[in-house]
């Protein structure tokens, strides 16, 4: 069978493998090449965790999903995944997603600490926890070196047998096509998030891959390669054009940024901003993945709507994706097109 996956971010990278590891003849086209800028795998880091609230098919796709990271480590001798811990912290007024979230962590066999605030504060000197009731801790997990990521998958599919083009995929010639657009796909809307990477005191300062769930919700990775402390608001911006959209990083986010800092890691009030960047959500109208054939198709398929959260599982996408194009398994019902019913597939999303 002969594919064109259009796309080269985590989704279509990780898709294109697992079709050509089928047998499928596999042409992979990205406009700009995998992880470019403007991308939405484009960036330095993601996190990666099971902590995912009452919905375990996520966490299941994130136990499913390491040893696929862990195997592409192997067979490209690079380091992926930083196992820095990742944890997430639960709001003391309401700790229900967390609750819920411990089943599905048993369940799918990931290991976790719970972390009292008392612990907190004994492990993290310079942290203030006001507002933090208690904390899940994933010791074996942390963050995924995103751009590395794409970039090893794309070089081993291509060593494998795949062709990769540059170019852009409008036109695609194949029997059959995966739209694997991020942000630029119809039935998503692209969200403007920007990103701050503030300079720590010292580098002997360690905290793990962090998710402050109250509000606003912030998250962030400790100094990646020296490169500085990420925090950005985990809340979907407004509508954001991912060809043209200005980058330049906006003084209102980096002043709530600030605060958000001088209040949470006291640690680090007044540190330099080292760098930052202006990303995009590609959010589904409801915040879970989209994978089905496109509306009215039966040789065209959509696989993204990762919603600000589904990096670290783009190779269990890649797979679902694949056993879906190739009729060997449907992908689950909760990622299909038809649960918007006949409302639109697209919401308009506004900064909180
Ligand atoms: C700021 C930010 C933080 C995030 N944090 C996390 C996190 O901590 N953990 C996590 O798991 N996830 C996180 N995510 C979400 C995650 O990064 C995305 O869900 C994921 O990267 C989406 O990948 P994708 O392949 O769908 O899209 P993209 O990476 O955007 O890939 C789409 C590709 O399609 C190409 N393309 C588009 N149109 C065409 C065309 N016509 N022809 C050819 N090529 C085309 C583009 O060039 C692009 O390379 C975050 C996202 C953002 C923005």
């Amino acid at each position: 069978m002969r594919v064109c996956v259009v796309g080269a971010g985590a989704l279509g990278g990780w898709t294109a493998l697992h079709l050509l590891r089928r047998g499928c003849e596999v042409t992979l086209c990205d406009r700009w090449g995998p992880a470019n800028s403007r991308a939405t795998s484009g960036d330095e880091t993601r996190v990666i965790r099971g902590t995912y609230g009452p919905n375990g098919v996520y966490t299941r796709m994130v136990a499913r999903a390491i040893p696929m990271w862990k195997d592409a480590e192997a067979r490209y001798g690079q380091k992926l995944l930083q196992d820095v811990g990742a944890l997430w912290m639960a709001c003391e007024a309401d700790d229900s997603y967390e609750r819920a979230s411990e089943e599905h962590l048993r369940a799918a066999g990931l290991g976790y600490e719970r972390l009292s605030r008392t612990q907190l504060e004994q492990l993290y000197p310079g942290v203030n926890f006001a507002g933090i009731g208690w904390a899940l801790f994933e010791p074996s997990l942390g963050y995924l070196m995103a751009r590395r990521c794409c970039q090893a998958v794309v070089q081993a599919f291509t060593e494998e047998g795949g062709r990769y083009v540059e170019r852009d995929g409008s036109e695609p010639d194949a029997s059959i096509v995966v739209h694997a657009r991020g942000p630029w796909l119809e039935q998503v809307t692209a969200t403007r998030q920007d990103a701050f990477y503030f300079g720590v005191p010292a580098r002997s300062w360690k905290f793990p891959a962090w998710v402050d769930n109250s509000a606003p919700r912030f998250y962030g990775i400790p100094f990646n390669e020296g490169r500085g402390f990420k925090a950005a608001k985990d809340v979907p911006g407004v509508e954001f054009d991912p060809t043209g959209g200005d980058r330049t990083p906006s003084s209102e986010a980096l002043d709530e940024a600030r605060r958000y800092i001088a209040f949470r890691f006291p640690v680090l009030a007044g540190a330099p901003l080292l760098e930052s960047r202006v990303c995009q959500y590609e959010m589904s109208a409801d915040g879970h993945l989209i994978i089905d054939r496109v509306s009215g198709s039966t040789d065209e398929w959509v696989a993204g709507g990762g919603s600000g959260h589904s990096f670290k599982i783009a190779p269990v996408i890649g797979e679902i994706v694949a056993k879906a194009v190739l009729g060997e398994e449907a992908p689950p019902s909760e990622f299909s097109l038809a649960r918007f019913g006949t409302g639109p597939v697209v919401r308009r999303w506004q900064r909180a």
